[in-house]
């Protein structure tokens, strides 16, 4: 595929820019009610399913980091912000399969998503220096979820510590879906805990749908998407 130079779209720019500004004013406040510096939470615009042109509207925007939960998708879209001169910091959030492993590495500086012991050395494997990564975790243990249990946690970074291509940062959770963020803050504070217990530093928690509970619950990277480019399309069934 040739990577096409990116446009960016003046209307689009100028919805997206009111997105983000929105979103960063809703971590601030969130980040003041929980006395935290909001200068320690990331903002990861996801962009899955969204066009590059909107994309590199979000980095137009101010927003350093973005990320992807489609490896191909993903390193496709890095390209073409490439070829137009933009290079944000791409976070892959979404299930990776070993046997993708080495093309995520080109283009993804974080994986949030190692969710078992055979991703973590196929990384090891197919990596040349360290990476940064997120071990899922399955906090509310429901079916649908990829991710270690909670009690699984501390046996995987027994399991991973001697890899010296994997150097585990933090941990990450998507939440249960929630009308009433509120109902899921137990979630957020667990991994909190949990996080706090082992010595890791980075929270990857919070969506559209629950980032400011998750602020105030003490995440360090929130995966916003909806919020900053508008609704997805609905997937296709059948
Ligand atoms: C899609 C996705 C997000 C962003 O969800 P929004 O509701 O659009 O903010 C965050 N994290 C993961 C893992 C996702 O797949």
């Amino acid at each position: 595929m040739v990577a096409q130079p990116v446009q960016t779209i003046p209307g689009a720019l100028a919805f997206i820019a009111a997105n983000v500004a929105g979103v960063r004013r809703r971590i601030a406040a969130a980040a003041e009610r929980s006395n935290r510096d909001p200068a320690s939470i990331t903002l990861i615009a996801v962009s899955k399913t969204v066009a590059p042109e909107l994309c590199a509207a979000a980095v137009a925007a101010g927003v350093a980091d973005l990320g992807e939960n489609r490896v191909q998708e993903g390193v496709a879209k890095a390209a073409a912000l490439a070829a137009g001169g933009i290079h944000p910091t791409w976070h892959l959030i979404g299930n990776l399969q070993t046997n993708k492993v080495k093309a995520a590495l080109g283009t993804f500086r974080a994986i949030h998503s190692v969710d078992s012991l055979a991703l973590a050395a196929a990384i090891d494997r197919r990596a040349v220096s360290p990476v940064a990564c997120l071990l899922e975790v399955n906090v509310a243990g429901e079916a649908s979820k990829a991710g270690f249990a909670p009690d699984e946690v501390v046996a995987a970074l027994r399991e991973i510590a001697p890899l010296n291509h994997v150097r585990v940062r933090g941990l990450m959770t998507v939440a249960p879906l929630a009308a009433d963020p509120e109902t899921v803050r137990p979630v957020f504070r667990q991994l909190r805990t949990l996080a706090g217990s082992l010595g890791l530093a980075e929270l990857s928690m919070g969506m559209t749908g629950d980032f400011e509970v998750a602020i105030e619950e003490g995440a360090t990277m929130v995966r916003v998407g909806r919020a900053i480019f508008g609704a997805r399309p609905e997937p296709h069934h059948g």
